[in-house]
């Protein structure tokens, strides 16, 4: 078994980011990333200040917009509209989950698709899923990325994935198929779940449940992705995978913590760089 160590690949992306962003800054184009946050959400705002540092050890300027919990829907919209119109800003991302008042598909929309670096909006969504290029969101585009550097081919390979949000488990499969993978993708609904992991040759864990996947739902030899992050109540962070278990049975498998959390944040910086790219390529 061979663990799959995404706190190396992570640090691997994040010094070609930085290479890059300092080119970039030394042609004239200082790769900029603007975060915005609405309301006062722990989480939220520890993930942000991770953003911003990452940010700052690759050489891209962090823009932070720190809003109030009251702030309006029209408020947020006209902040996105002036940083879609500001040409020094290459990323925008609205850190979810916005506080109720506010429709979050409605400000997602508003984002400019070229300066959609978290690529959750509907144009980059359709690009994915017609294999054109775009913006990818960052988990699953990290999970490509660890893949890619182990040198596992998923072309003609059985892929299962756990889940189906638009943030993991659907952008998820369309990569793998766009890979070449046969892909099936299960969710709370599934009947035969079991079955359908026990013949997958990589098998994504994106539910959001610690321990959901066990010993006897894996094949022999399979790669298993885990997506999770879960807090148990004795304050240890778990994936969805029981990886005591699991892990002998694998040829690879990702450990949480080290796994895929790392690659999300260096992914948001390599789309930043993506879109400063662009914007060199239009001047
Ligand atoms: P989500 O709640 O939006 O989706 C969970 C999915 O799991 C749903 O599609 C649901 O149908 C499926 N599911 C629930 N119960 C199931 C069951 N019994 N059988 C089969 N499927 C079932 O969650 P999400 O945003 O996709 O996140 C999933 C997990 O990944 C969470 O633990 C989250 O914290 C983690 N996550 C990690 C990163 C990272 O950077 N590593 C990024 C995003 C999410």
């Amino acid at each position: 078994m061979i663990l799959l160590d995404g706190k190396a690949v992570s640090a691997k992306m994040k010094e070609r980011v930085k290479n890059e962003a300092v080119k970039l800054k030394n042609s004239g184009v200082e790769p900029a990333l603007a975060v915005i946050l609405v309301g006062e959400d722990k989480a939220s705002q520890t993930y942000v200040a991770s953003k911003e540092k990452a940010c700052h050890a690759c050489d891209i300027k962090s823009i932070m917009h720190r809003l109030p919990e009251q702030t309006t829907q029209s408020e947020l919209l006209a902040l996105i509209d002036l940083l879609n119109l500001d040409d020094s800003i290459d990323g925008i991302l609205v850190q979810l989950p916005l506080p109720k008042h506010i429709n979050t598909d409605k400000i997602l929309e508003s984002i400019s698709p070229n300066k959609d670096v978290d690529g959750f909006h509907a144009i980059n969504v359709g690009k994915l899923s017609s294999g054109l290029d775009g913006f990818v969101p960052c988990t699953p585009l990290g999970i490509m990325e660890i893949l890619k550097e182990y040198d596992i081919d998923v072309s003609g390979k059985n892929a299962c994935v756990i889940g189906r949000s638009n943030i993991v488990g659907k952008p998820m499969a369309n990569l793998l198929l766009n890979a070449s993978a046969t892909v099936t993708v299960t969710h709370s609904k599934t009947k035969n779940l079991k079955e359908i992991c026990k013949n997958s040759d990589i098998l994504v864990a994106a539910i959001g449940k610690p321990f959901f996947v066990t010993e006897d739902m894996v094949k022999d030899g399979a790669i298993v992705i885990d997506v999770g992050i879960n807090r148990l109540d004795d304050g240890r962070l778990v994936g969805d995978v029981d990886f005591d278990s699991v892990a002998p049975k694998c040829s690879y498998i990702t450990p949480v913590p080290g796994g895929v959390g790392p690659m999300t944040i260096a992914m948001l910086l390599s789309n930043t760089i993506k879109s400063a790219k662009n914007r060199v390529k239009k001047a």
